[in-house]
C-alpha cells in the first residue's frame, strides 16, 4: 500500500479512509512493525526528513503562522530531532521487560510487565505548531512498533500538504499514512476501529474524539488546553520574571496551549511588573514590533475576530494595535478585565495578557482553584513557603516554577493536562508507554506445586495461606 494523501477536495469520499486504515491494521498484524530494526530505521528517517525538508518547514510555518525561523527551529524542526535522537538512544533500555518483586505465594516465579505496541493509532495534529504536533506522536507511537494514521490540522494548510508531500517520501508506507482534511475526513477517521486516539486541540472536539472512541473501546490521549494562570509573588525578581513571560506569551504571538492565559499579581507590585514587562517587549520586539520577523500573525481571520472581541469594553494599558489584513495583533495587556467577561472565560490562546491585580497574594489561590484545572500553572516567587503552598494547593497538568514552559525542554518529564486540560501525556519514555500496553507476565516454575491453593480446603490449608498472602 502506498501512502495515500486525500485532499480537502475529496472529501465526501469515505471509503479511501476506511481503505487506508484497514490497510495499516493488516500491515500490524503480519508482527514487522514490533522489529526493533524497524522502529530504529524509522526514527532515523523521521530525523533524515526533518533535517533535509527544515528549508520547506520553515516555508511552510511562515506562510501558515509567520513563524520565524528560530522559533521554528526550537520550537518545531530541533524540537522533533531531538526527541527522535532521545527516543533512538534509551528505546532498546524501554523495550525491555521491567521486572518487578514476586511474592512468596508465587514462588519460584518471575514476573515483568513487557512493553508491546497497542497496534494502530491515530494522531490528530493542531494548528499551533503543527508540525510538532503530528510527529512527536508519531515518534512515540513508533518507538512503540505502532501503525499510525496522522491528521495534520487543516487550519495550517501548508504545513499540512508538506507532511502529505515528506511523509511518503521518508517514511514506511506500509505503517504509516496521511490523511488530510477537516471535521468530514475527521469525523470518517474517528468512525474506523483504532488502537488508540491521540488528540491535541481544543476541549469541545475533545469530547467528540471520546465519544467516538467509546463505540470501539479505544483508548485516547487528549492533549487539550485552557487557561494557564501565572503567578507573580511579590519576592519574584520582576526583571528575570518580565523576560521570561514575555518569551513564554508572546512566542507564536501567544497562540501556545501552555502560554501563561492571565497574571495574578498584588496591586501593590502590578505597576512595577508591567512597566518591566513593556521594557523586554521593547528589548526583544523594538519600536516597530509590526514589522519584525520575529513576531508571529494570528493563524486565520475567524481566530482573528475573536481575539479583536475579547478587547471590547476592556482597559487595554499597552498595545492593541491591529492589522486584519496580514492578522497582526500586537503584544497586548488589559487591566483588570472584567472576570465575566470572554476575555477570561474562554482560552485566550492569542497575544492578550490580562493583568489581575489583588489586594493580597492571598487571593492568588483561591482564583485559580475555583476555575478548571489548567493545563500550565506558573509561579514566580523566591520564597520558599510561598511556592511549597502554591505546589501543594493547587492542581495543573505542568508547573513551573520561575519560568515559562521549561519543562517542556525536558524529556523525562511526561507533558500532559489534568481534568479539564486532558488526560494522558506523552514525550520521552511517557509517549513510548502511551503507545504500548505493558503486559503483564508472570512466568511459574513446574517445581515445588504446593497444594495449598488447591481443593479440598482445610482449616489449616486456610491458616497457612492467610499468613503467605
Ligand atoms: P484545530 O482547529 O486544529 O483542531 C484540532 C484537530 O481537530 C484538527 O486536526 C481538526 O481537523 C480536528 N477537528 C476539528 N473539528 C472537528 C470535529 N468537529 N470533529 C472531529 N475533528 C475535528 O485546533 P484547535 O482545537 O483550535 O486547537 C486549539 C486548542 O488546542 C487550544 O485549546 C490549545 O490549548 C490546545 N492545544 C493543546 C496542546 C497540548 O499539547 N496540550 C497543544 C496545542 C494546542
Amino acid at each position: 500500500m502506498s501512502v495515500v494523501s486525500i485532499p480537502v477536495s475529496e472529501s465526501q469520499t469515505a471509503s479511501p479512509i476506511a481503505v487506508i486504515v484497514n490497510d495499516l491494521r493488516d500491515s500490524f498484524s503480519t508482527g514487522y512493525t514490533k522489529d526493533y530494526g524497524w522502529r530504529v530505521e524509522q526514527l532515523k528517517k523521521i530525523i533524515q526528513m526533518t533535517e533535509e525538508q527544515q528549508d520547506k518547514i520553515i516555508a511552510a510555518l511562515k506562510a501558515d503562522l509567520g513563524k520565524c525561523k528560530s522559533e521554528s527551529w526550537t520550537s518545531e524542526i530541533g524540537f522533533i530531532i531531538g526527541d527522535a535522537k532521545h527516543t533512538l538512544k534509551y528505546l532498546k533500555k524501554w523495550m525491555k521487560p521491567r521486572k518487578v518483586s514476586t511474592p512468596v505465594a508465587a514462588q519460584p516465579g518471575k514476573s515483568y510487565q513487557l512493553p508491546e505496541p497497542l497496534g494502530t493509532a491515530l494522531i490528530i495534529g493542531a494548528w499551533n505548531y503543527p508540525f510538532q504536533l503530528v510527529f512527536a506522536p508519531l515518534i512515540a507511537a513508533v518507538a512503540a512498533g505502532n501503525c499510525a494514521v496522522l491528521k495534520p490540522s487543516e487550519l495550517a494548510p501548508e504545513v499540512s500538504k508538506l507532511i502529505a508531500d515528506i511523509v511518503p517520501q521518508y517514511l514506511d508506507s506500509n505503517a504509516i499514512a496521511v490523511v488530510e482534511g477537516a471535521v468530514d475526513e475527521t469525523t470518517e477517521l474517528l468512525n474506523q476501529q483504532f488502537d488508540h486516539i491521540f488528540y491535541t486541540g481544543g476541549e469541545v472536539v475533545g469530547k467528540i474524539v471520546m465519544r467516538a472512541a467509546s463505540e470501539h473501546l479505544t483508548p485516547v490521549t487528549l492533549e487539550l488546553g485552557g487557561k494557564s494562570p501565572c503567578i507573580v509573588e511579590n519576592s519574584a525578581d520582576i526583571d528575570v520574571t518580565a523576560a521570561r513571560i514575555v518569551w513564554s506569551k508572546w512566542m507564536n504571538a501567544g497562540q501556545t496551549c501552555v502560554a501563561p492565559d492571565y497574571i495574578l499579581v498584588e496591586k501593590s507590585m502590578s505597576s512595577e511588573l508591567i512597566a518591566a514587562i513593556q521594557a523586554k517587549l521593547k528589548t526583544f520586539y523594538g519600536e516597530n514590533i509590526q514589522a519584525n520577523p520575529d513576531y508571529g500573525r494570528i493563524i486565520n481571520g475567524r481566530h482573528f475576530d475573536r481575539l479583536v472581541s475579547y478587547l471590547e469594553d476592556q482597559n487595554v494599558i499597552v498595545g492593541g494595535e491591529k492589522d486584519k489584513e496580514s492578522r497582526f495583533l500586537s503584544p497586548t495587556i488589559v487591566l483588570d478585565p472584567d472576570l465575566q467577561s470572554p476575555l477570561m472565560q474562554q482560552e485566550i490562546f492569542g497575544p492578550i495578557l490580562p493583568v489581575i491585580t489583588l489586594d493580597s497574594i492571598k487571593e492568588a489561590i483561591p482564583f485559580v482553584n475555583k476555575r478548571p484545572k489548567p493545563l500550565a500553572l506558573y509561579v514566580y516567587t523566591n520564597d520558599s513557603n510561598y511556592e511549597e503552598k502554591v505546589l501543594t494547593q493547587t492542581s495543573a497538568g505542568n508547573t513551573c516554577v520561575n519560568d515559562g514552559f521549561m519543562f517542556m525542554v525536558n524529556p523525562d518529564l511526561p507533558f500532559g493536562g489534568v481534568g479539564n486540560s486532558g488526560m494522558g501525556n506523552y514525550h520521552g519514555k511517557f509517549g513510548f508507554d502511551t503507545f504500548s500496553h505493558l503486559k503483564t507476565v508472570m512466568k511459574r516454575s513446574f517445581k515445588f506445586d504446593v497444594s495449598l491453593r488447591y481443593p479440598p480446603f482445610s482449616t489449616m490449608k486456610l491458616a497457612i495461606l492467610k499468613k503467605l498472602l
